[in-house]
């Protein structure tokens, strides 16, 4: 464990999710913390797992250093280095402020590079184009850790070049390039690398040089209830949905409270000719959005309401689909839906179609069998929440082209077709709502709706089915099928309660 003061590449990494978080870690009681969630711990132990099944079958001799501990772990890094080993497992490296432990240590062209081992892709998708001319681009969080391996290798007069390797989760050797630019206006990962380091020394050093913010990395986070504590006390702005971090920093100057915001002028800050404010990145409609939002929370007793008269559109039938996908394995294990049959005066049922064996065919089958139901209900308009369904079915019908086609994913999901984004399509661009955040879970329990399980979240659902997929327990099994029915039937809940909001034009 680094002291206070020494960068770690863990803490590259921590600041790169969030900019606050080491400085929780240097400077507050750790009493405070919240426990370490399941869904965090089973990350944990995948890593750990998947690092010694790739260290077994590495197929060349290398030096284990994994069972020493720090400084003497240190000397015989250092001493390894000297006499040239080939491959060094879990050596330590400091100099100055940095420490680093990297996985494996390779000597090639005269010098050493780090290798890290991660049980995820080595770099982001960014295209199905296979032509085109970056399809996947290397992770920051990857890349400044082995940055500052480089970095140390380099301080000690080792170093091979400014480059090192990821080991991903699908035996690929990923090369990260760290001098390299990520884009045309981009800067390389070794800037990145640079700006990181600096700001968490600065963290480091003094407490309150960074706020926290409300958003999705809170959520697992081990510091969410100390947080979210200052925040509410503070009535800061990230309390207002969607309105982040970033957007919080560019307006805190003027607004420094939700308060602030909801009673200001705002066409104080509107440029002539009315396209612009004066807040950077943040145009006329953004922050009207964002007033109204401040000012809903600021009644006594707010209520929602929609700002436009919505129709939802009329079928025989409505299915309400929700999938469940464990991102670490890359699979889509289960498509719930709940139908709602029109033709029965609206009586409903709940159909799962379930991956039931962990392989291709298993994942297959479970696609061909929902795509069978929606292709046999052509009068049924389907409920979704956000485009993440839409982006599962696409990569599905390109990895199972013989249940259908891409082509036909697009067509179902876009302009004309029977997918209603529930999300995208009325609660962001028409709805408010008083509360924190447009998840259908927060909707839902605003409606009243209650889930069964005591833990209701995606997160939890990945890690049950890592218990699943590990053991085959029927309960636990029972257990994600019920959560996901219980997300769908939440679909159906805020869709009525979409109905019935009252309407209040701007
Ligand atoms: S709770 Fe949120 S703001 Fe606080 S340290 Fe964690 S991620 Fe950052």
């Amino acid at each position: 464990m680094a002291g206070t003061g020494v960068i770690s590449a863990s803490m590259l990494y921590a600041h790169l999710t969030c900019p606050h978080r080491v400085s929780m870690d240097a400077h507050v009681d750790p009493a405070l913390r919240d426990p370490v969630s399941p869904f965090v711990e089973m990350l944990w132990e995948r890593g750990t797992l998947y690092e010694t099944e790739v260290i077994a079958r590495v197929g060349q001799p290398f030096l284990d250093l994994s069972g020493l501990e720090g400084d003497e772990k240190e000397r015989a890094t250092r001493e390894a280095i000297a006499r040239r080993e080939p491959l060094i497992y879990s050596g330590r490296l400091s100099d100055g402020e940095l420490l680093g432990v990297p996985d494996l240590l390779r000597f090639e062209n005269g010098g050493y590079v780090a290798i890290d081992i991660k049980s995820g892709a080595g770099a982001e998708f960014l295209s199905e184009d296979e032509s085109a001319e970056t399809p996947f681009k290397p992770k920051k969080t990857y890349g400044v850790q082995l940055a500052l391996y480089t970095d140390l290798l380099a301080r000690l007069g080792v170093s091979a070049g400014c480059y090192g390797y990821i080991w991903d989760v699908y035996g690929v050797e990923v090369r990260y390039d760290l001098k390299a630019p990520l884009g045309p206006r981009t800067p390389s990962l070794w800037e990145v690398y640079l700006e990181c380091r600096r700001a968490v020394g600065e963290a480091l050093g003094q407490p309150g040089v960074t706020r926290p913010a409300m958003t999705s990395t809170c959520k697992p986070c081990v510091w969410r209830s100390a947080c979210a504590k200052t925040l509410r006390e503070s009535e800061d702005l990230t309390l207002l949905p969607e309105l982040g971090r970033a957007r919080r920093d560019v307006l805190a100057t003027e607004f420094p409270t939700v308060r602030d915001l909801a009673v200001a002028n705002l066409e104080r800050f509107f440029q002539p000719g009315g396209k612009k404010t004066t807040f950077r990145g943040i145009g006329p409609e953004t922050l009207r959005k964002f007033q109204r939002r401040a000012a809903l929370l600021q009644e006594k007793d707010p209520q929602p309401y929609i700002r436009k008269p919505w129709t939802a559109p009329s079928g025989d039938y409505e299915l309400f689909l929700d999938v469940e996908t464990d991102p670490l394995r890359d699979w889509c294990y289960l498509h719930g839906v709940v139908i709602r049959d029109g033709t029965q005066g609206g009586r409903e049922h709940f159909e799962a179609f379930w991956m039931e064996t962990l392989t291709p065919v298993g994942e297959r089958d479970a696609f061909a069998s929902v795509w069978n139901l929606i292709r046999s209900r052509p009068g049924a308009v389907i409920y979704v929440y956000s485009a993440y369904e839409k982006t599962q079915y696409r990569k599905l019908a390109a990895r199972y082209p013989e249940v259908c086609s891409v082509e036909e994913v697009d067509a179902l999901f876009g302009p004309g077709g029977r997918v209603v984004d529930l999300y995208t399509g009325v609660v962001r661009p028409s709805t408010e709502w008083a509360t924190e955040d447009f998840s259908v879970k927060t909707l839902a329990k605003r409606l009243g709706f209650k889930w069964r399980d005591t833990d209701p979240s995606g997160a939890s659902s990945i890690q049950w089915f890592d218990e699943w997929a590990r053991t085959g327990n029927g309960t636990v099994k029972q257990r994600i099928l019920d959560y996901n029915e219980d997300d769908c039937v939440a679909m159906r809940v805020l869709l009525e309660g979409i109905k019935k909001l009252p309407v209040r034009p701007d």
